[in-house]
């Protein structure tokens, strides 16, 4: 099985896209590249790229664009990409998309797949705000899908499970909103390309694997 082309999965947080990425790294031995762990190596590296990323990130900044397209580049640029790569919260806007879309060229990858997970606002829901975390061993819960056996108490060690503050609904809601606002456009330019496939990605993971093999599949012929 050979992939030999960039894939990108579009999808709120929730959506499962980090799971599924690196399943599909592993089948088809390609890197699963997220741009918040090449800056993290970078910077670990101290790479001139690094050297320019750390002060920003350090501020809490957002790391301005053409600084991560260069970096981008430089890492599609290595070995391990050749027989393609899985891109997992990249690109988030269209002047990303577009700047990644040179970049490919450039190498010689030609036109990404995109995988949108569609995944509706209740479903994201239970998933993200059902979540509950021991305040003891960080064991994880969800009161919906895999509650523990007394309401708040951790099953392990007793301790008192807690809500983190990512993880409440309200703001779970408005990183579903803040999400659609930005990539409604990202899926549209991918889709005028024809390059736009899309996963119901509200199903269970095994199933949403399924769905992905199969485009893959038809992607090589
Ligand atoms: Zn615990």
């Amino acid at each position: 099985m050979a992939l030999k082309r960039a894939l990108i999965f579009l999808g709120p947080p929730g959506a499962g896209k980090g799971t599924q990425a690196k399943r599909i790294a592993q089948a088809y031995h390609v890197p699963h590249l997220s741009t918040g762990d090449m800056l993290r190596d970078a910077i670990a590296r101290g790479t001139e790229l690094g050297r320019l990323a750390k002060p920003v990130m350090d501020h809490g900044d957002l790391v301005p664009d053409d600084l991560v397209m260069a970096m981008v580049e430089e890492r599609l640029a290595a070995r391990d990409c050749d027989g393609g790569c899985v891109f997992d919260g990249f690109p988030r806007t269209l002047p990303q998309a577009q700047g990644l879309g040179a970049v490919l060229e450039r190498l010689g990858f030609g036109k990404p797949l995109v995988v949108d997970f569609h995944v509706d606002e209740e479903t994201l829901l239970r998933r993200l705000a059902g979540r509950w975390t021991c305040s003891v061993g960080g064991e994880i819960y969800n009161i919906y899908v895999a509650p523990p056996k007394v309401p708040g108490i951790c099953d392990r060690d007793g301790g008192k499970l807690i809500q983190r503050s990512d993880d409440r609904p309200e703001v779970v809601t408005e990183r579903f909103r803040a999400y659609e606002r930005q990539t409604k456009p990202l899926a549209e330019y991918y889709r005028r390309q024809g390059v736009l496939e899309v996963v119901d990605a509200s199903r269970s993971m095994e199933e949403v694997s399924r769905a992905l093999a199969g485009i893959l599949e038809r992607a090589q012929k």
